[in-house]
């Protein structure tokens, strides 16, 4: 066996965290986890796929609930788009009767791109396939002292990989690059490919992989109200696309209306938005014709529909702010 997979797998199998779906690596289980963990924690996405999977304990049940559902427990997690695939292509996979088992048909369902469908393969189906996210593009480019792009990466972790263990291989390596070659601070006395690694011969493995340009992300203002009357406050749904497509909020003016009871800084992948909130006894406004469904909800009662985390930030303050009503419980 290739010796930094041989010094690899030996650690993984002592050091490996113990996950849900690492204990049952079924097709269903390895692909929620992997959609619930990009751009999350995995303390959070553990949460998170517990419900889930209590909700939907298969791709039928997934595929059979409404789509509200499905964005009601997502929320809090961003990325909304995520669960609209996720709910897609549970649709596609029960029309069929069964997963896909290649690369090809993986590639195929919503929202999987090229490390997902490798992952799923190589963890649930047992095929032979490397796969690069970023944790592991960053080990393999100290590993090998590449300041290369991320295409250089998928050939290094091809290299390396073990026949017939390439799903322990690839998790082994999302766990080295989570917890030992971290982005900053590198654990390099207990890495078990020390002995393997160009970088950490250079004398700053950080050095590796080559930093990327920052993107400067502009700064937009954004004026949100809750418009209140008696105990309830007006919310409406956002359309079908778009950001926070099919997700209940409050309504967004140009102009502010009402009375301003707070602000925050909600960073999204593009943009950062400087939010102010204001809180109007008035009548709301005339419906945006591309929301639907807009009512008069107790605040509690946001918590069994979709909300995004900005919503929940806002509603927070509402609540922070009126205690007296006895509907301060926290979204947050
Ligand atoms: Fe990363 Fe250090 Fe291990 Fe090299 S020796 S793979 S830099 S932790």
């Amino acid at each position: 066996m290739d010796p930094v997979s041989s010094d690899l797998l030996k650690w993984y199998d002592a050091n490996r965290r113990v996950l849900p779906w690492r204990e049952n690596p079924n097709v269903y289980w390895v692909w929620i986890s992997e959609v619930m963990l990009q751009q999350t924690r995995v303390d959070t996405g553990l949460q998170y796929f517990g419900r889930f999977i209590e909700r939907f304990p298969t791709v039928q049940h997934l595929a059979e609930a409404p789509l509200d559902d499905v964005l009601t427990l997502w929320s809090g997690l961003g990325y909304y788009s995520r669960a609209r695939n996720l709910h897609k292509a549970a649709q596609m996979v029960a029309d069929v009767g069964e997963f896909p088992r290649d690369l090809k048909g993986l590639r195929e369902l919503p929202g999987v791109g090229e490390y997902m469908a490798a992952a799923i393969a190589s963890i649930a189906l047992g095929l032979d396939e490397a796969t690069v996210d970023g944790n592991i593009a960053r080990v393999m480019a100290r590993l090998h002292a590449d300041l290369g792009p991320r295409k250089a990466m998928w050939g290094h972790a091809r290299t390396h990989l073990p026949k017939g263990r390439a799903g322990d291989y690839n998790q082994a390596l999302m766990d080295l690059g989570a917890t030992v070659c971290t982005p900053r601070g590198p654990k390099c006395d207990g890495c078990p490919v020390r002995s393997h690694c160009s970088g950490l011969r250079t004398g700053t493995p950080t050095q590796f992989p080559a930093a990327k340009a920052k993107k400067r992300v502009p700064t937009v203002p954004m004026n949100l109200t809750v418009y209140v009357q008696r105990d309830a406050v007006w919310v409406g749904r956002r359309p079908a696309s778009g950001l926070w497509a099919g997700l209940w909020a409050f309504p967004e003016a140009k102009d502010a209306d009402g009375r301003q009871i707070g602000g925050f800084e909600h960073v999204l992948s593009h943009k950062r938005l400087a939010v102010n909130v204001w809180v109007s006894e008035g009548p709301p406004p005339a419906p945006d014709p591309d929301w639907s469904g807009f009512a008069w909800v107790r605040p509690v009662e946001l918590e069994n529909r979709g909300i995004s985390a900005l919503t929940a930030k806002c509603l927070k303050l509402f609540q922070d702010e009126r205690p007296s009503r006895g509907d301060n419980h926290s979204l947050a």
